[in-house]
């Protein structure tokens, strides 16, 4: 089954953009997924096909128009009635892992994107948009945006990454952050690589690369740590000390 994506946009040659090359590139050639880049634009009816206008209650910037969004939006839900639709802004909910899996394993996705300083918030109130932000600062656009989810969801899709199995201990699958990573060579500016790692001893590289995902995870992300073991913070105190230990 073909993964499809619709973006909507001021900005269609955007796309594919850098997910034209390597992994997605060829996955698109192989159409394990499409893209459908739709002109905003488009749905625009006046003669000067405005798409935005100045907002309510004064201040800067344009406000893109309900009304032009709504028909493009509609559109794309009418041609793929199955597929999430999801609009990029700050103030959606911050995109996780765990949706980008839920998203990879359906249909596909119709992407909203925006410019100027906001959509016209009645959009929301009249359709059922999912709103979604990559991070806690500001894009000039939510194109860069769909590109981040959309790469995500990608490299999930069945036969796009090269070894089945990677993908499933990485950052956050397990609610942890990765373990950290070493190849050769194994001496390198008088620094060696864990002795561990080269003993050939499964289960001690297993039991090594949890502890340090834990550790890290704990010292870099108290937040998931916090969520991960479902308890309160450890004390910076005692998270540095344990650093020092290892
Ligand atoms: N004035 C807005 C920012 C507008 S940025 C505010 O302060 O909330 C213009 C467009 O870029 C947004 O409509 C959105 O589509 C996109 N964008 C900016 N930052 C984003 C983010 N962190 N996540 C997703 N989309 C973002």
């Amino acid at each position: 089954m073909t993964f499809a994506a619709t973006v909507l946009t001021l900005y269609p040659e955007m796309f594919p953009g850098p997910l034209g090359i390597s992994l997605a590139g060829r996955a698109l050639a192989e159409a394990r997924w499409s893209l459908d880049a739709v002109q905003i634009r488009d749905f625009a009816t006046d003669r000067h096909r405005s798409v935005d206008d100045t907002p309510a209650g004064g201040g800067s910037g344009m406000v893109m128009r309900a009304d032009v969004l709504a028909r493009a939006v509609d559109a794309a839900r009418e041609r793929q009635p199955a597929a999430p639709l999801i609009a990029m802004t700050p103030r959606g909910r911050p995109l996780t892992q765990e949706r980008v899996r839920a998203l990879a394993a359906g249909p596909g996705v119709t992407i909203l994107c925006g410019r100027f300083e906001a959509m016209d918030e009645r959009l929301f109130e009249a359709r059922d948009i999912e709103q979604v932000s990559i991070g806690d600062y500001v894009l000039s656009g939510g194109e860069i945006g769909a590109l981040v989810l959309l790469d995500a969801c990608i490299r999930l899709l069945p036969g796009v990454m090269g070894a089945a199995s990677s993908g499933d201990d990485e950052s956050f699958e397990t609610g942890l952050l990765e373990y950290p990573h070493y190849t050769r060579p194994v001496e390198w500016e008088g620094r060696t690589i864990p002795e561990v790692l080269r003993s050939g001893d499964h289960a001690a590289v297993d039991a090594w690369r949890l502890s340090r995902a834990e550790a890290d995870t704990r010292l870099r992300r108290p937040d998931l740590w916090e969520r991960h073991e479902g308890a309160r913070v450890r004390s910076p105190s005692g998270a540095r000390r344990e650093k020092k230990d290892r």
